[in-house]
């Protein structure tokens, strides 16, 4: 733009001088020329009190479908180029001020009625003693278009997943109900006709409540992991030691009675929301101790921080994952060891998941069978951190 605004200056005043002197001048006039009639964006000479166009050049033309002798002489707000004629009046005035504007976004009116979206810089220069405004303007256009159309996608992304999880616990709550019933009458049965109905029959009495069991046990879950509010945006400056303090607070039986020790380094404070983060915590140092090896649970907490993330990490000497379900474990109901052997309902993993990607963040797991397990997840350092 500098280079081009010097060559237009120089082109009107040419200064006499030595040969070499001319032939610069020639070449820079040259230069300034070709960038002049060859640039994909629009550059447009004109005057500053009223808009009247100097000189447009080729994307200009092409771009508006005027003809140069339809727009030379005339200005933009005649033509209805400018939507917003107070628009040009308060650039005009910057220019005026400054010098100069930059990235000016603005709507403006093709000849075909089209309106187009573009990114104006611009510049006063003095051409013949008239004050002038060079400007060069980059028509984005599609790019907002298409940012547009990912907005209306991710709002509808999130319209129908709160239309989902609403469905997930409406369905979860009232199927409670008749199962509770089943699980009475399937009791009521057992008590009183025991004596009346051969064993076989006792037998199936007893798988169906065992049924009845497991699958409250499994609508609880799923009612947790529906009613994890991620609509709540209750975000707070906390300090993530306090945090995995009170989530081993809630963890003293478990902890005590596997014998398990848990380092943790100075963890930093973070901006989220307490209660999300502290089941997380628990969740994760809750799993730990659950697929224990052998030995004592030693699990270690830490935090490091890379860029503009904290990069979390919970890492144990337990039994491992192998490393084909080392994604699928984050999806509801998936599980990766013997269900007899280890009680739960594969839906803690889902319900951290949930949590911190609604911080903005991201969890995984790095294991393999034997080895122990390290979850990490991301929270964003925020600004005050
Ligand atoms: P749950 O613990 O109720 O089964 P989760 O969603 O918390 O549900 O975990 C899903 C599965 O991931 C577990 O069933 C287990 O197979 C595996 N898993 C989670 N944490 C660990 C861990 N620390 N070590 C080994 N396996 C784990």
């Amino acid at each position: 733009m500098e280079e081009l605004r010097q060559s237009i200056e120089q082109l009107k005043t040419p200064k006499p001088g030595s040969k070499g002197e001319v032939e610069a001048l020639r070449l820079s006039e040259e230069k300034s020329s070709k960038a002049f009639r060859s640039s994909p964006d629009w550059i447009v000479i004109s005057t500053l009190d009223n808009g009247r166009f100097i000189d447009v050049n080729d994307a200009f033309l092409r771009i508006t479908g005027y003809r140069s002798e339809e727009v030379i002489g005339r200005t933009a707000i005649e033509l209805g180029i400018w939507v917003d004629t107070d628009e040009r009046d308060k650039m005009a005035a910057t220019i005026r001020e400054h010098g100069k504007i930059r990235d000016h976004e603005a709507t403006f009116r093709m000849k075909s009625g089209e309106l187009r979206t573009m990114l104006r810089s611009a510049e006063a220069i003095d051409l013949e003693g008239e004050r002038c405004i060079i400007s060069v303007t980059h028509d984005i256009t599609e790019r907002k278009q298409a940012e547009e159309k990912l907005r209306v996608f991710a709002d509808n992304l999130k319209k129908k997943n709160a239309e989902l999880e609403q469905f997930a616990y409406i369905v979860s709550h009232d199927l409670q109900a008749p199962l509770i019933t089943i699980g009475g009458f399937l009791r009521l049965l057992e008590r009183r006709y025991r004596d009346k109905l051969d064993s076989k029959a006792g037998e199936f009495i007893a798988s169906s409540i065992e049924g009845t069991v497991q699958m409250q046990s499994l609508i609880r879950n799923l009612l947790d992991y529906a009613r994890v509010d991620t609509r709540s945006m209750d975000f707070e400056q906390i300090d993530a030691t306090a945090i995995l303090n009170q989530a081993l607070a809630n963890l003293n039986a478990l902890l005590d009675e596997s014998g398990a020790v848990v380092h943790y380094d100075n963890l930093p404070e973070v901006t989220a929301n307490p209660v999300l983060l502290t089941q997380v915590f628990q969740n994760l140092v809750g799993n730990a101790i659950k697929f224990r090896g052998d030995k004592p649970p030693c699990i270690n907490v830490s935090a490091e921080k890379k860029g503009r993330e904290w990069f979390f990490s919970v890492s144990d000497n337990g039994i491992g994952i192998p490393q084909e379900q080392t994604e699928s474990i984050f999806e509801v109901f998936q599980r990766s060891h013997d269900k007899n052997k280890y009680q739960g309902s594969g839906i803690g993993l889902a319900i951290c998941k949930k949590i911190i990607e609604h911080h903005g963040g991201r969890i995984w797991v790095e294991s393999g069978p034997g080895k122990g397990s390290t979850f990490f997840f991301t929270i964003r350092v925020s600004s005050l951190g």
